[in-house]
């Protein structure tokens, strides 16, 4: 499985194989290459040793082999519809491989050397068919090379634990599931490591990938177990792995579509709707004790000048911009979200510091975005676009409000205030009873009021 292979990502672009010297390999840092030639060079010379070293295969083994690596195929062809529609919602993002299935199946039961043929026939098929050209072959051979380790770990702890491959059925638990282990831990291991180190900033979520993606993998390795079961019953019963297979995958695609909903595609950031539902989520757990929240509203501001000056589509990248700003700024656990136009909004879980501390992020965010320069090519050369500022109200959970609308709107109206003092400035929680009246609220999407109703005479 190799979802979070996304850290290891080159532009992608017509490559010529035979011209070594223009393999993006070489466009990664020096150590990252080293890295990526080292794990190669290893996987290499381990099926040199391992194919020198055992007897050539008997036919049921040459049998088995092609059967697995057969269905690998077949099973890639067969998704690759649902694989294309997956592809679009994630805008990129990498073939949700599930063929584990039929490596790990053959590195359960098949010699090492023919475990190995399976892995490189199959990775180097997805490579083909999903991959090429937006990831580059280094990319695919680095990936395939990663499945043939954990392909040879796992074979290894099968004939370590002393039950040979014959022995599954009825008496291999123990060995399966180290295996198991064996080959889920070289795999990801090996690409966490290759993340790690390319990601400027990694963070773990992204190294040791999604929960999901994680749980995704068991699934498949557990229908690899079964499939190698199966395979020593009767080869033919394997053909019964690929509707659960398809299935699986199915599932895949569902929760990237529940993502890309969730998410606005300018920004990156949670759109309105989706901010609304996790904030409310995050509130409720704030009631059950785990400390105050805040709720920040940012507007930035004039911004209709970049528009009116550079063009729409600059504009957009400053949003864009800002955005990584905003997410740079506070903790992975805090909620960022695009409210529309060029309005933001964050949810701050559970601090300990109260209204200082909100005030405090507030206050970095403002400078940061006061410091950015945001830099992007254009027809007329390279533009550089500064000087821009935010204006933010912030409310705090639960003195001034325990409902997110109550807190929205106080923080709503502290940024009205913000502005009318004249803008690049943090207002937290004006009191109630010291606001003017206000509109009421209308849905959460049209939150908060633009600044085009700002007035600047009021
Ligand atoms: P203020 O300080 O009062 O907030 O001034 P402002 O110019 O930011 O406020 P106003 O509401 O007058 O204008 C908001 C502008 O944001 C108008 C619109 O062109 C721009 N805008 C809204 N959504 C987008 C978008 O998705 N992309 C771009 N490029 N601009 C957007
Ligand atoms: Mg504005
Ligand atoms: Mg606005």
């Amino acid at each position: 499985m190799s979802t979070h292979h996304e850290g290891v990502r080159a532009a992608a672009r017509p490559v010529h194989v035979w011209r070594v010297r223009g393999w993006p390999l070489w466009e990664m840092p020096h150590r990252l290459a080293t890295s990526v030639l080292a794990v190669e060079a290893t996987a290499l010379g381990l099926v040199v040793v391992v194919a020198t070293r055992t007897p050539f295969p008997d036919g049921p083994q040459i049998l088995h082999t092609v059967l697995l690596a057969g269905l690998g195929v077949v099973h890639t062809e067969t998704a690759i519809g649902v694989e294309r529609i997956r592809r679009r919602v994630t805008a990129g993002g990498n073939h949700a491989n599930l063929s584990s299935v039929w490596t790990f199946a053959g590195a359960l039961v098949l010699p090492p050397a023919c475990a190995v043929a399976v892995a490189v026939v199959v990775h180097l098929h997805v490579w083909a068919r999903t991959g090429r050209p937006r990831v580059p072959l280094y990319r695919g051979v680095y990936s395939t090379a990663t499945i043939v380790l954990a392909c040879l770990a796992a074979s290894a702890v099968v004939t370590l634990v002393g039950r040979g491959p014959a022995a599954l059925p009825a008496d291999g638990v123990p060995g399966i599931v180290l295996a198991l282990l064996a080959y889920t831990t070289v795999n990801n291991g090996l690409v966490a490591g290759a993340v790690a180190m390319s990601a400027p900033q990694p963070d773990l979520v992204r190294v040791l990938g999604h929960w999901d993606d994680n749980l995704l993998e068991t699934a498949t390795l557990s229908l690899g177990a079964l499939t190698a079961v199966a395979l020593i019953v009767n080869p033919w019963l394997v053909l019964l792995a690929l509707p659960p297979l398809l299935v699986l995958h199915r599932a895949v695609l569902v929760r990237h579509l529940e993502e890309a909903a969730s998410i606005d595609g300018k920004t990156g950031l949670l759109n309105a709707a989706a901010w609304h539902a996790q904030a409310e989520k995050v509130l409720r757990r704030g009631g059950r004790g785990q400390g105050p929240g805040a709720v920040l509203v940012l507007d930035l501001d004039h911004f209709k000048n970049v528009n009116d000056t550079h063009g729409h589509l600059v504009g957009d990248r400053v949003l864009a911009a800002v955005a990584g700003a905003l997410r740079a700024e506070v903790r992975d656990r805090d909620l960022v979200g695009r409210f529309g136009g060029e309005e933001f909004v964050v949810m701050l879980a559970g601090g300990d510091g109260g209204s200082a501390e909100a005030e405090a992020v507030a206050e970095r965010i403002r400078r940061r975005v006061a410091d950015l320069r945001v830099e992007m090519p254009t027809p007329d050369g390279p533009l550089t676009v500064c000087g821009l500022t935010v204006s933010i109200g912030g409310a705090l959970s639960p003195d001034e409000g325990a409902d997110l609308r109550t807190l929205l709107q106080i923080a709503d109206t502290a940024l009205y205030a913000g502005k009318r003092a004249g803008r690049n400035i943090v207002r937290m929680g004006v009191p109630v009873s010291a606001r003017p009246p206000v509109a009421p609220l209308r849905h959460s999407s049209e939150l908060p009021p633009g600044p085009a109703s700002i007035d600047d005479s009021a």
